[in-house]
């Protein structure tokens, strides 16, 4: 079996994640693919293969050598986004792109002219959709080029390994992923997650993430005879939202820029609520901006009497960076085997969190390296083959150079 024809076997399967599911995993579709996934790492002949009832899936590559060598792991999620349908995907290869439009489906294109990356995967091999679903490249190529350099290594033993551990996990989608992902059993000194965008692409710094609900009480009074009387929370939540620079949202920054992005408004006389995440890459930063925000509710109540506004500030995760800082062996070695293999690094941060972010504080330092898929989460997400390779070159690498962590 080669890389593409494993990846498009596990894009027959829909393992879209749902919101406000009370079961793990939120989906009960996604244990069949878990099943079929467990199954064929057993079949591959690795170690320690198991599923736990959640649908979490470990297994092991085994040492090949006595030395004394960090165990370290590689992980990956197979459920898809909620954004695009994750049913009867039709996978196939457009062999050789030219540069041009691919036509997916009747009416249906991608098109250079709006994804300009495809060009810069002219002459490889693209595994598209037909246009009505997303790929799933995001994260089952990961998947595939995990089990893929795992079958490399195995069949390669003059590659010298310590035990190499394997993790795949459901419900990242809906940011439960590491939930339930049990670190001690992985035993990994560090790991690498492989849910990056294009060839490259290697994250290890995330958003420190908050969540504000501001409720505001209002006293609803006949607007006729309202003077003096009426407290208009509607009013009072658009006067709040005003006190947030225009130059501090999502849609102005970008790069190390932080923002706060209101979520939504519910809002009547009586009573409003305003719901606001909170993101800064910078620790410092990200105490500033809930500091505001509480600063906010306090000139509001100096002014509109105490009570009036209440604000909830929560910690949703936290930076990454914090913990891999101690660890930088942990990225140099990326670095190394990136350059070793041909691809040019593309260090960015993520204007977001991963997994890996809640894993790093868990105990398990976790950066996120590329996987190759384009247009994540959409009909137009597409994969090169050749990036699927290189991805798999740089897992065989890095394990190498682990082996010399040591020397
Ligand atoms: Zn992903």
């Amino acid at each position: 079996m080669d890389i593409a024809e494993r990846f498009i076997n596990y894009t027959k399967f829909d393992t879209q994640s749902a919101e406000d599911s009370e079961t793990v995993p939120s989906t009960p579709k996604q244990l069949i693919f878990a099943k079929y996934l467990k199954e064929e790492l057993e079949h591959e002949g690795f170690a320690d293969v198991e599923m736990d009832d959640k649908g979490y899936i470990y297994a092991t590559l085994k040492a090949n050598t006595k030395k004394n060598i960090p165990t370290i792991g590689f992980i990956s999620h197979y459920d898809t986004a909620l954004d695009a349908s994750g049913a009867n995907i039709k996978a196939r290869v457009v062999a050789n792109y030219d540069g041009g439009d691919i036509l997916l489906s009747p009416g249906i294109v991608s098109s250079p002219k709006k994804f300009p990356e495809l060009l810069e995967h002219k002459g490889e091999d693209l595994i598209v959709t037909d246009g009505t679903t997303l790929l799933g490249a995001d994260d089952k190529a990961g998947i595939a080029e995990i089990v893929e350099a795992m079958c490399y290594l195995r069949d390669h033993d003059e590659i010298k390994h310590g035990d190499i551990r394997m993790g795949f996990n459901p419900d990242e989608e809906i940011g439960m992923g590491a939930h339930h992902f049990d670190v001690e059993k992985f035993g990994c000194e560090w790991a690498y997650t492989m849910d990056g965008g294009d060839i490259g692409n290697l994250e290890y710094e995330n958003f420190n993430a908050a969540s504000a609900k501001i409720t505001i009480k209002g006293v609803s009074v006949h607007t006729g005879y309202a003077k003096g009387k009426m407290v208009n929370a509607s009013r009072l939540a658009c006067e709040f939202n005003g006190y947030i620079s225009e130059t501090e949202i999502p849609e102005t920054t970008e790069g190390y820029q932080g923002f706060y992005h209101l979520l939504g408004i519910e809002s009547h006389c009586e009573e409003a609520k305003l719901s606001y995440i909170i993101r800064d890459h910078d620790k410092e930063k990200f105490e500033e901006r809930k500091n505001f925000i509480e600063d906010i509710a306090k000139r509001m109540n100096e002014k509109y009497g105490e009570g009036t506004v209440k604000a909830v500030l929560k910690d949703q995760y936290y930076n990454m960076k914090e913990k891999i800082d101690p660890n930088m062996h942990v990225i140099d070695i990326v670095l190394k085997a990136m350059q070793d293999t041909g691809v040019t690094p593309k260090v960015e941060p993520i204007r977001g969190g991963t997994d890996g972010a809640q894993l790093s504080f868990r105990g398990l330092p976790c950066p996120n390296i590329f996987a190759g898929g384009v247009n994540f989460h959409g009909p137009y997400e597409f994969v090169s083959v050749q990036v699927m390779k290189k991805a798999v070159q740089v897992i065989v690498r890095i394990c190498e150079l682990t082996a010399r962590f040591n020397d």
